[in-house]
């Protein structure tokens, strides 16, 4: 799977996942451009150290790479980021949005800032970064951005409302992006990865951790931002398993204008959430003239 000739933008690439995505990147043949805002779990302090070591890394394996140390969470340095790579190498095909950090509280003890934070960094960082380079993708009729999304969002995780929800909006953010793109060549998928980095440490065993190299997640993320990547995807991705996530809609029913009390509704929940004959929308308003056929079909004549 080559990716000769292309440019990658790897967000928070100065360690964890986001150096192993870059350092793949780049032996398969991109110029990566490799973001860190290089700061601890929690997003505090920064520097661009941290991006510049992978990028010696880098050159050190003979690939090219540039080191920026924006935050994600900063609109103007983003787009001097992605002019950066633009200006050096002309164009950005691949956009990984990587970058993120924890703030884990119970939601009793959660600070709104911490709220905030979070969102900021995961949901923002990516809304800016997609942002900056969907320009240059729609001109050049290409591209391949890779969300990271967690299980944490797709399924929760006590103490992680605020990453959880950051996590899973991004899936919002895939899901429309890909439906826009599609008639520029653009896809979107998301990555759910599980690994030992600093942001797991302490939260598994040992024996677990030994377990989730990061390295072993790296096939996933090279799936999707390659130029036969699917679009729409969440793939799940640790210690060597591979599995999609999918959003789906069960078969439900229908109840009659006039018969929609939700004593009846009650009645029937199970049925309504019965997951036999599940579908995945093709958009939200898929789902809602499949709910107005639905309908129609009840009232139509037997
Ligand atoms: P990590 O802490 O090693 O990597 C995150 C990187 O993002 C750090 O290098 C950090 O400096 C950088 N960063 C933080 N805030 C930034 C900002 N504002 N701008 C630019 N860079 C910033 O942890 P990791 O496990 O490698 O995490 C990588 C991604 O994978 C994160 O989005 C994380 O939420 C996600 N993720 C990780 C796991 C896991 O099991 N490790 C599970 C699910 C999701």
């Amino acid at each position: 799977m080559s990716f000769e000739g292309q440019v990658a933008i790897v967000t928070g690439a100065g360690g964890g996942l986001g150096r192993e995505h870059a350092l793949a990147l780049a032996r398969r043949g991109a110029k990566v451009l490799v973001n860190d805002l290089g700061g601890a779990v929690d997003g505090s302090g920064g520097s661009v150290s941290a991006a510049q070591a992978v990028v010696d890394e880098i050159k050190a394996l003979g690939g090219e790479a540039m080191a920026n140390g924006a935050s994600v969470t900063d609109w103007v340095a983003v787009q001097a980021m992605v002019q950066q790579a633009v200006d050096a190498w002309g164009r950005v095909d691949i956009l990984v949005n990587n970058a993120g950090i924890l703030r884990d509280k119970s939601f009793a003890k959660m600070y709104m800032d911490d709220f905030r934070l979070v969102v900021e960094v995961h949901l923002m960082g990516a809304v800016h970064c997609c942002k900056a380079v969907w320009p240059h993708m729609q001109a050049q009729n290409y591209g391949r951005i890779v969300m990271t999304t967690s299980s944490s969002g797709l399924y929760g995780n006590f103490g992680q409302s605020n990453y959880g929800a950051a996590k899973m909006a991004q899936v919002g953010l895939m899901q429309t992006l890909a439906i826009e793109g599609a008639k520029y060549g653009i896809h979107v998928n998301a990555l759910a990865p599980t690994a030992a980095t600093r942001m797991t440490e302490g939260l598994m065993s040992a024996e677990v951790l030994a377990a989730l190299q990061p390295e072993a997640v790296v096939p996933a993320m090279l799936v999707l931002a390659h130029a036969s990547a699917p679009t729409r995807t969440i793939l799940c991705a640790g210690a060597g398993s591979f599995e999609a996530a999918h959003i789906t809609l069960t078969e439900g029913i229908h109840i009659g204008l006039g018969e929609q009390a939700p004593e009846l509704l009650a009645e029937q929940l199970a049925q309504v959430c019965d997951r036999r004959n599940e579908q995945v929308p093709q958009s939200g308003s898929a789902q809602g003239t499949l709910e107005v056929g639905k309908a129609l079909a009840a009232r139509a004549p037997t």
